[in-house]
């Protein structure tokens, strides 16, 4: 290990911007529109990029700045471009790079604004897309088109929590010189670094896990520095920018990451290892349960399995959103990755505007439920899940 190159953990919390001149011990809030220029010169050369120097919050910020910093550092990324939400990350990840005439292969498991932004916007400008589904990694090559530019993906898929085989993709995208473009945001830097497989952008809601107490929206793209440059063009024409007080969160939230997955994982494993062979429980999805059909793969690019659940109930619809009904402690939200323990029926909620073949073919059961496990001890996560699924419970009324 180079002597500067300090490990991920470290990047998260060393990784800040130097202190002014008050020596302050923790990064302060930059918020403020514009910088100034002691003279017009400088500020010529700056706008010129002869010089280095912020101009305004719109292209950059010290705080956006110190978030890019660390989390290209914990994804082993050259630069990037912190947004608004991470919606507007997946877009400037796609509108920087697309044209009239391009064609997209996508995974057919992409979280549901990513599917409307390929199915009803992009078609408005001429850009196309073939789905192909997440397992069948070894046959994606038949839809490569002459104009396909781009692979996006997401792995583990939400709420699905199917894998897709990132060496493989890598290898895809090498051949026929494609950008590959993963959504990392159910990962985490944590468990899952893609652009060591040959991604070259990957793509982040720091909204969910990064924050990770359900406050602030925010996106992130990182990957290879020419592409990245593409983004921020992008960007600072079109005004996705992340507030800096949003960046000042999701900086401090980076600190404690690793901490926070390691822990929000073991609840998840423990939680899905109660619910496998629980009565009523028909299946239970986790990436790193050994009954998961891609546990092999998720072992080998995931470092732990995340924290998110998923599990069918056997009495369908009604048996999932009476489950809901009946939890006391988790929280009903379509939110992912809080301190608090989140349970979403996705079939009435979050994918009920997909036909149900959609939803089928994404494996979204009527009795699926996602559970996004949160730090609460885990005893008390599993007492509510199993009074909710009305076994070892006292007193409660049907
Ligand atoms: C939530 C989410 C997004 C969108 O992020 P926002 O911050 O809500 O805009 C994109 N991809 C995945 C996988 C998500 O879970």
């Amino acid at each position: 290990m180079e002597k500067n190159k300090k490990r991920f953990e470290t990047q998260a919390i060393r990784g800040q911007m130097e202190s002014t001149g008050y020596r302050e011990h923790s990064t302060p809030l930059f918020l403020t529109s514009s910088f100034t220029f002691p003279s017009a010169e400088l500020m010529a050369d700056t706008f010129a990029g002869q010089a280095d120097g912020i101009i305004y919050s719109r292209y950059s910020n010290p705080n956006t700045d110190e978030l890019i910093q660390k989390a290209c550092a914990m994804e082993g990324a050259e630069d990037g471009f912190a947004t608004a939400s991470g919606m507007a990350a997946v877009f400037a990840g796609l509108a920087a790079f697309l044209q009239a005439g391009d064609h997209v292969l996508a995974s057919r498991a992409v979280f549901g604004s990513t599917h409307q932004i390929l199915t009803e916007l992009l078609p408005r400008w001429g850009i196309t897309h073939t789905y192909a589904d997440p397992q069948d990694i070894d046959n994606w090559e038949q839809y490569l088109t002459p104009n396909t530019r781009m692979i996006v993906l997401e792995t583990p898929s939400n709420p699905g929590l199917a894998l897709i085989d990132l060496e493989k993709a890598g290898a895809l995208a090498r051949r026929h010189g494609l950008i590959l473009n993963v959504d990392n945001c159910f990962a985490t830097p944590c468990l899952q670094r893609p652009l060591e497989y040959g991604a070259h952008l990957s793509v982040h809601s720091g909204t969910k896990w990064m924050d990770g107490q359900g406050r602030v929206l925010g996106g992130l793209v990182v990957g290879d520095a020419e592409l990245i440059e593409k983004v921020r063009f992008f960007c600072r024409h079109t005004g996705p920018a992340m507030s800096p007080f949003n960046a000042w969160i999701l900086s401090k939230s980076l600190e404690t990451l690793s901490v926070r997955m390691e822990r929000h994982c073991g609840n998840a494993l423990r939680l899905a290892n109660f619910l496998e062979g629980h009565q009523g429980v028909s299946r239970v999805l986790y990436p790193h349960l050994p009954s998961h059909p891609q546990y092999e793969l998720a072992r080998k690019q995931m470092r732990l399995g995340g924290g998110i659940v998923a599990f069918e109930l056997e009495g369908g619809a009604a048996a999932g959103m009476r489950f809901l009904n009946r939890l006391r402690m988790c929280s009903l939200s379509s939110n992912l990755g809080d301190s608090r323990t989140i349970a979403t029926h996705p079939a009435s909620t979050t994918h009920s505007k997909l036909k149900e073949e959609e939803r089928q073919a994404v494996g979204i059961r009527p009795g699926l439920v996602r559970v996004s496990v949160g730090l609460e001890h885990i005893d008390d996560i599993v007492e509510d899940v199993g009074q909710a699924l009305g076994g070892r419970s006292e007193g409660v009324k049907e």
